[in-house]
């Protein structure tokens, strides 16, 4: 079995975790510090931009898009600059960031502050999704007026001229205020809705000014990165994949929880390490990256390493590393209805083929199952998906269209069944 190093879930065995005493008895803030500490700090800028390139690290929020040359593309204008934490973790099967507000909180603080200080940034934004305002806001809530009682935070940090203001702020339970220009939009108090690309944040981003959005997983890698060097983490993953990812494994499996392992290992492997299908029944089908990803059938997923170019190559993608694991018996039909409600109800409305189109298909697959399903409905949802599919303003139009184009291409003939036999599942 795969050796087990984490970057984010180190300090979880202690069940104070979330507290900055125990974050700092396992060194925490010591790189922030360090960077307070240095003499030359627009050098030490671009150490730290330098550092992160070289370790590889990708964009946890779904894209894998590298952080280092994100934060590259910030001018330094010399008037405000932000840094925004996207915690509105609203994928489907995805549930790993609310784990990191709870449990390790000031890694993810301590990343904040780090990453504003590379990108020149003195104020940050962490974004988080409405449904957490319970104990997982009140958890980061906590821990960011901890930061400020111990002096990591605000003006003149620790005695220097370093200053770095952060703030919680709770969104409304948007699911596209996840896309990261319609998170901005909610957090200038304006409805969440995408904007038209370029400009991009880095150029135009929060009130107009230079923006960098990370997303939570992203964010709280940063302090250990900084801390133990770009090789250290490097060293870990694929040679394109680098590190480690948090998958969060659900479905039809005996242990589904968060699981926290280096890129690259095989999904066999994960599925061991999550304790096997239910019932000691066969795989069916895995959605790899929250359902926003290709569907791929057990067949096929099982000769992967779950990483972004084994998945890619296998004809989907890593996305967030929320793992749904379908097992044999699972109606592929009833599965992609239940998808397609979701983006449906979820669409911001914007673009006339997302907000026309997800309601079609959502309908097409609802009659279907009701056995009122009509010969031409197939050609029709596929017809749909690609009419959906890059023709709108962000990639939620994508995400919507994927899942049909991909369940109908492995399971045509299960959706032909049911139209054939009036709403009788060939799974069943
Ligand atoms: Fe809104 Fe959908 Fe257009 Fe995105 S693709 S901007 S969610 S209507």
């Amino acid at each position: 079995m795969t050796e087990i190093n984490k970057v984010i879930f180190s300090n979880h065995d202690d069940s104070e975790s979330a507290s900055i005493e125990s974050y700092i008895n396992i060194g925490g803030y010591s790189a922030w510090k360090k960077i307070i500490e240095s003499s030359d700090q627009n050098t030490t800028r671009e150490k730290i931009i330098n550092e992160v390139k070289a370790s590889g690290l990708r964009g946890k929020g779904g894209a894998g898009f590298p952080t280092g040359k994100k934060w590259s593309f910030m001018p330094n204008t010399g008037k405000q600059q932000y840094i925004v934490c996207n915690s509105d973790e609203s994928e489907p099967g995805t549930c790993h960031d609310r784990e990191i507000l709870q449990r390790n909180p000031h890694a993810l603080i301590e990343g904040m502050a780090i990453a504003g200080f590379a990108i020149n940034a003195t104020v940050g934004y962490n974004y988080v999704r409405g449904e957490f305002m319970g104990d997982c806001y009140l958890q980061i809530k906590k821990s960011l007026e901890e930061a400020y009682e111990y002096g990591f935070l605000g003006k003149n940090i620790l005695n220097s001229n370093i200053n770095f203001d952060l703030y919680n702020f709770l969104g409304a339970g948007a699911y596209i205020c996840g896309e990261e220009t319609g998170l901005l939009e909610s957090l200038e108090g304006k409805q969440g809705k995408p904007r038209f690309k370029p400009p991009f944040p880095a150029n135009f981003g929060l009130y107009g000014a230079p923006t960098t959005v990370n997303n939570t997983q992203t964010l709280a890698t940063i302090p250990k990165i900084i801390e133990k060097g770009s090789e250290w983490y490097s060293s870990m993953g694929t040679e394109k994949s680098k590190g480690t990812i948090i998958f969060s494994v659900s479905g039809h499996i005996n242990n589904p929880g968060n699981y926290e392992l280096p890129l690259g290992i095989s999904f066999n492997e994960l599925m061991d390490i999550s304790g096997g299908i239910i019932d000691g029944k066969k795989l069916k089908a895995v959605i790899p990256g929250g359902s926003s990803t290709k569907v791929l059938p057990g067949h096929i997923i099982s000769k992967c390493t779950m990483d972004y170019e084994s998945l890619e190559e296998a004809g989907s993608s890593l996305g967030t590393g929320a793992v749904v694991v379908m097992a044999e018996g699972t109606c592929m039909v009833e599965m992609l209805k239940r998808i397609s409600r979701f983006y449906y109800a979820e669409s911001c409305g914007q673009c006339t083929p997302c907000r026309e189109g997800t309601g079609w298909l959502y309908r097409i697959l609802d009659r279907i199952t009701k056995g009122q399903g009509q010969e031409t409905d197939i050609n029709l949802l596929i017809d749909v998906a690609n009419r959906i599919e890059g023709n709108t303003i962000c990639a939620f139009g994508d995400a919507s269209a994927w899942p049909v184009q991909s369940f109908l291409h492995h399971y045509f003939e299960e959706f032909e069944f049911m139209i054939r036999n009036k709403g009788k599942s060939r799974a069943a």
